[in-house]
C-alpha cells in the first residue's frame, strides 16, 4: 500500500459536497431550498469555474459555516475520509483562522479569538482513530489587511505545536501593489524560524520573482517552468519545491486540458526541481489524493518512477515530518512507531 503526504489542502476546501449538503440539511435548511436537489448542490459546487477569482469565491461560502463550534464536526470528517479513502500518512491542512471568527466583531476582537480557532483544529485533527500525522500552515491573506496578516504570523510562531508554516492565499493576481508588505512579512516569519510556503505564479498574473526568496516551498508554482523557466535552476539550487495540484487548474480555467502539465513536470524534472502533487481543494474538486497520481499516470504526464520522486518529494519537503530522508518504500517501517506514537 503507497501512503501518501499531502502539503496543500485548504480547511474550507477540503468538504467534500455530501458532507456539507447534510450540514446544510441538519442546521441550515434555507440554503438546501437554492437547490431542487443533492445533485444540483453538488453541479453548482463542483462545476469548473471561468477564474482564479470565481473559484475562490466559493471558499466564502464554507467560511461562513466552519466556525469554532462547527470545526470538529466537518474535521472529523475530512480526516476519517483521508485515513480511509486516500491513504494520507501526513496532512498539512491551511487556512486563514481570521475568517474563521465571528464577523460581527471588531478586527482587534478577531484577533484574539484566531489562537483559540488554531487550538479547535489543532485538537480536532489529531484522533487516535485515523492516526494521519498533521499540522497547520495559517494563511495570511490577499484581502485582509497588514495588521491581520502580521498577527497571523506572530501567531504561526507561538503555537508550534499546532502550526508549521505560514502561507498567502487570496489570489496571486492581487499582490501587486502590496508585495514591499508580504515581502516584509515573509521577511520577519523567516526570522522567526518559521517555513514557509506562497501561492505564487499560478496564474499568468501572478508571477512575482520578488517573492521567491521567502518561500521554502512554492504553492503551484506552475507558471515558473511554463513561461520563466530560466528561473528553475535558481529553484533547485534552494531546494524549493513546487506543489502541483492538477485538478486546481482545469476548475479555475488556468488551463483547458491536463496535458498542459506535462511540460511543467518535464523541466522541472530536468532542472532538478522538486515537485509535490497536492489536491488544494479536494472537496470542491470531489477529488482524492491517490487519483491526482493515478490521472497523471493515465494520461501519460509521469511514469512510475516520476510518481515515487513526486510521493518522495512530499514527505521530504513536508515541514513537520520527522523522517525526511526515508523513501516511500520503507515508510511502513518508519510509520509504524510514528503512528502507535500518536
Ligand atoms: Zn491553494
Amino acid at each position: 500500500m503507497a501512503l501518501y503526504a499531502e502539503l496543500h489542502r485548504h480547511l474550507g476546501g477540503s468538504v467534500v459536497p455530501r458532507i456539507l449538503w447534510r450540514y446544510f440539511e441538519r442546521n441550515q435548511a434555507d440554503l438546501t431550498q437554492r437547490f431542487p436537489n443533492y445533485e444540483s448542490f453538488e453541479d453548482f459546487y463542483t462545476r469548473p469555474r471561468n477564474t482564479l477569482d470565481e473559484y475562490l469565491e466559493l471558499h466564502t461560502l464554507v467560511e461562513k459555516v466552519q466556525t469554532a463550534e462547527t470545526l470538529p464536526y466537518f474535521i472529523y470528517r475530512l480526516m476519517r475520509g483521508a485515513f480511509v479513502f486516500e491513504n494520507l500518512a501526513y496532512l498539512e491542512l491551511r487556512y486563514t483562522p481570521f475568517l474563521r471568527t465571528p464577523e460581527h466583531l471588531s478586527q482587534s476582537e478577531r484577533i484574539d479569538l484566531m489562537a483559540s480557532v488554531v487550538e479547535v483544529v489543532g485538537r480536532a485533527s489529531q484522533m487516535s482513530e485515523y492516526p494521519i500525522v498533521t499540522s497547520q500552515i495559517l494563511c495570511m491573506h490577499a484581502r485582509l489587511p497588514y495588521e491581520v496578516n502580521r498577527a497571523i504570523v506572530d501567531l504561526a510562531a507561538q503555537m508550534p505545536e499546532y502550526v508549521c508554516g505560514i502561507d498567502l492565499a487570496g489570489g496571486d493576481n492581487h499582490y501587486g501593489d502590496r508585495l514591499d508588505e508580504f515581502i516584509q512579512l515573509y521577511d520577519n516569519a523567516r526570522s522567526l524560524g518559521l517555513n514557509t510556503t506562497g501561492h505564487l505564479y499560478e496564474t499568468p498574473d501572478g508571477c512575482h520573482p520578488a517573492l521567491l526568496p521567502y518561500l521554502m516551498r512554492v504553492g503551484h508554482g506552475i507558471q515558473i517552468p511554463l513561461k520563466h523557466s530560466e528561473l528553475l535552476p535558481q529553484l533547485a539550487a534552494q531546494g524549493q519545491c513546487l506543489e502541483v495540484c492538477p485538478t486546481t487548474y482545469l476548475k479555475t480555467g488556468t488551463m483547458q486540458s491536463i496535458h498542459e502539465l506535462k511540460v511543467v513536470f518535464d523541466r522541472c524534472f530536468e532542472a532538478g526541481v522538486d515537485i509535490a502533487i497536492c489536491t488544494d481543494n479536494a472537496g470542491l474538486h470531489n477529488m482524492r489524493l491517490p487519483f491526482e497520481y493515478e490521472s497523471l499516470l493515465t494520461h501519460d504526464i509521469i511514469g512510475f518512477d516520476e510518481l515515487q520522486a513526486c510521493q518522495d518529494a512530499a514527505f521530504r519537503h513536508a515541514f513537520a515530518w520527522k523522517h525526511k530522508q526515508h523513501p516511500v518504500s520503507i515508510l511502513n517501517e518508519v510509520l509504524r512507531p510514528e503512528l502507535s506514537a500518536v
